[in-house]
């Protein structure tokens, strides 16, 4: 089985179209880590490709407070604006759904679903001491994370933690991580709707664990037509700006 993980799609909707495409007929189920609203133009257009794919979602930061389920004196003011601008756009039922989404830890389908850390889904893993825990706690060989919209990851086995590096180069479409047991995997796919790693492409990930591998995807999109939405939306500029360096 073949599932695609999808993560921080932040109502993107091009990119998460864009990373479909580019996904078509090598999956069989999919997954998201949250984040699926906040910062772009489309939040109640993705919830509907969301559910119409049938997938299964976690909730993120921006889910819980877009939804109302977090206090948000804590985000900055341009996370802020964000979040009460998605909130006029989606409908009852769209922030009905919203509410309902489990937090992590999951399991499903043979990998553990987290949106942060391991222990507290609004914490950020960027480093090896961070990923420790989470490799240590976590009941699955393979755990996917997001949060931090890095695609990457770390690998841990007898006291050795190795950061991995695995994304594909610009010229590449994807890459492949082997999953060696008895490691364990700490995996981030990166993020559809608003990358942070430098590559503006949108990231995701397909897994095959009885293959034993893992696929790091990017997926190049129109950004220049999801600025002008965001800007026809007055959403802070230094979002929209920030899709095309991919940072
Ligand atoms: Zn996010």
């Amino acid at each position: 089985m073949r599932i695609l993980v999808l993560s921080d799609l932040h109502a993107n909707a091009t990119a998460f179209a864009a990373a479909l495409d580019s996904a078509e007929g090598r999956w069989d189920v999919s997954v998201c880590l949250g984040d699926v609203v906040g910062y772009g133009p489309d939040p109640h257009d993705v919830v509907a490709m969301l559910r119409k794919l049938g997938t299964q979602t976690i909730r993120g930061n921006h889910d819980k407070a877009v939804a109302g389920l977090m206090d948000t004196t804590d985000f900055n003011p341009v996370a802020k604006a964000a979040v009460d601008w998605t909130r006029s756009q989606l409908n009852a039922e769209d922030l009905a759904w919203l509410s309902a989404l489990p937090h992590g830890p999951l399991a499903t389908d043979g990998i553990v679903l987290v949106h942060g850390a391991f222990q507290d889904e609004d914490e950020y893993v960027f480093t090896p001491a961070q990923a420790l825990d989470g490799l240590l706690d976590s009941s699955a060989e393979v755990t996917f994370f997001g949060h931090t919209h890095h695609q990457g990851g770390f690998s841990y086995q007898d006291s050795n933690l190795e950061v991995l590096q695995i994304r594909p180069r610009t010229s590449e479409s994807f890459s492949a991580l082997r999953i060696e047991e008895p490691r364990r995997y700490l995996l981030n796919p990166g993020s559809i709707g608003q990358p942070r790693d430098g590559d503006p492409r949108a990231g995701f990930a397909i897994a095959d664990l009885e293959h034993q591998t893992v696929e790091f995807w990017r997926a190049p999109y129109d950004i220049s037509a999801v600025q002008g939405r965001m800007r026809a939306a007055s959403l802070p500029e230094p979002l929209v700006q920030r899709l095309i360096v991919g940072r």
